[in-house]
């Protein structure tokens, strides 16, 4: 029996204990053929196949079976019954609506990653002899790029390419923002000139790339354009994430992509994602892509970490204990942009003082350069409250003993939350709660179920866990 199923089931029996009233015969003529159709944290919908039966169930006993339906599962929701010829409108309807749901949160996170980067130094392009800013570029080389497991592999893949072009080609560096994916072309492109300095190296940033086309095709005249990219003997294009969707790129970039790649010149891509997920993108682009080596960078692990602090800090001159490098380490889990902001900011404080750094600098630069990230105790206060607000709880019931249906499940989500978003043990989170780890073993497994069986019910998690992060 499917999950729903068993759901319908209990929700009859229970049904039938409270009409009691009703004979057997007459329970299975209006109740008989009653479906469950869905179920998520917010509402259920039931239905049947007759339009007189479909009257009576959403009239008279609408609130029986809203009833029976919040015992078996223990929260309170909204219950609509629908006439089965009614049922396919109703779910276009809904699927539309998700749909447009959906469409405004990929918009927002495009328009995130667009502005994550701060611009100042920003190197858009680079041609070899010919960039103003070879002084930014020259910062990054492969002898201050620190390496550990998580890159190493993307590393020893760019170092291969720079002491012999196409070695692999194309090599496609892929990982999330902030890992070192733009540092390994500076470096490549730094050892070559250095190495090889004939060859004609172009950088560019894919979204600049973009640009650049459009005004050429708006200016009638895409010859010097095509010129400047199929002459190079290195062509580096930067976050090719960006040319999901966008037809016309993807189709000048084949050509540019072929033209090179024929004439066995070098060519080096990065992304936020692997080609697979980069969407929509031509097939062709994408087995292109996907031809040479793929080499990803995940996020750094705590000793990278604390080695990239160390590093950096006494490369600046900061003073710094190692249990502070540790604490520094604790706190900043997966970008290194991070954690070169953070740095640079206790620098501006602690050169000025020429004092060593304490916890509280640290503390404050994380504030401003990542807000959402907060130490444990300050964090756990704000999940309780946030989950104290979405269901409408107060904080005391949640920390009392109290067994209420939807005390019980405000409970079990936030101690789900505070269990994934921070390192505290079971017998700590518990104890929060006052109880011990057995009570958060069973909130955590009920949570657990609850997202796989409840349409919505992860989704609210996710919203919990998005206003805490803020
Ligand atoms: P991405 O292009 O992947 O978003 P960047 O290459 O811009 O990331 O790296 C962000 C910052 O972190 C840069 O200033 C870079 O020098 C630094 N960085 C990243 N990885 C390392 C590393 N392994 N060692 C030293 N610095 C690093
Ligand atoms: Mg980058």
């Amino acid at each position: 029996m499917d999950e729903l199923a068993f759901i319908l089931a209990e929700t009859k029996a229970r049904l039938k204990i409270k009409l009691d009233m009703l004979s057997e015969s007459s329970f299975n003529l209006w109740f008989g053929e009653m479906e469950l159709d869905k179920l998520d944290d917010r509402s259920a919908r039931f239905t049947t196949p007759s339009p007189v039966k479909h009257q009576f169930l959403a009239t008279k006993y609408k609130g029986y079976i809203k009833d029976a339906l919040e015992e078996v599962i223990g929260f309170p929701l909204d219950v609509e019954i629908v006439y089965t010829a009614n049922l396919e409108k109703v779910r276009a309807k809904e699927e539309e609506e998700k749909e447009r749901l959906r469409k405004e949160e990929e918009e927002k996170k495009r328009k995130e990653a667009l502005s994550e980067e701060d611009d100042e130094d920003k190197i858009t392009e680079y041609i070899n002899g010919k960039s103003q800013k070879v002084s930014t570029l020259e910062s990054y080389t492969f002898d201050n790029f620190v390496e550990g497991s998580s890159n190493k592999f993307a590393r020893a893949a760019c170092y291969a390419v720079a002491n012999e072009p196409t070695a692999y080609n194309p090599l496609f560096i892929y990982g999330n923002s902030g890992l070192g994916k733009t540092h390994l072309l500076f470096a490549i492109i730094n050892h070559m000139r250095k190495t090889q300095p004939d060859l004609k190296i172009v950088y560019k940033k894919c979204e600049s790339f973009l640009d650049e086309l459009v005004k050429s095709i708006k200016d009638g005249s895409t010859a010097p354009f095509k010129e400047k990219y199929r002459s190079a003997d290195v062509l580096l294009i930067d976050d090719v994430q960006f040319l999901a969707g966008k037809e016309q790129t993807q189709e000048e970039f084949f050509h540019t992509f072929s033209a090179l790649y024929e004439s066995d010149k070098q060519i080096i891509l990065t992304s936020d994602r692997p080609p697979k997920e980069i969407k929509p993108l031509e097939d062709r682009l994408r087995t292109r892509f996907e031809g040479g080596l793929l080499a990803d960078v995940q996020p750094p692990s705590f000793e990278l970490r604390t080695a990239i602090i160390r590093k950096k800090s006494d490369d600046m001159g900061i003073l710094i204990s190692n249990d502070m490098v540790n604490y520094m380490a604790e706190r900043l889990h997966n970008n290194i942009r991070q954690i070169e902001g953070v740095l640079k900011r206790i620098y501006a404080v602690s050169s000025f003082t020429s004092s060593e750094v304490t916890r509280e600098y640290i503390d404050e630069a994380i504030s401003i350069i990542d807000p959402g990230n907060i130490p444990t105790v300050t964090l756990i206060e704000k999940i309780i409250n946030a989950v104290s607000r979405f269901y409408d709880i107060p904080i005391e019931s949640m920390k009392s003993k109290k067994r209420t249906n939807n005390i019980v499940n405000a409970r079990h989500v936030a101690i789900y939350v505070i269990k994934t978003l921070t390192d505290l043990s079971q017998k700590e989170i518990g104890s929060i709660f006052g109880r011990d780890h057995s009570t958060v073993i069973n909130s955590l497994e009920t949570v657990d179920r609850n997202m796989r069986t409840i349409n919505n019910y992860k989704e609210n998690i996710d919203k919990i866990i998005k206003e805490v992060k803020g």
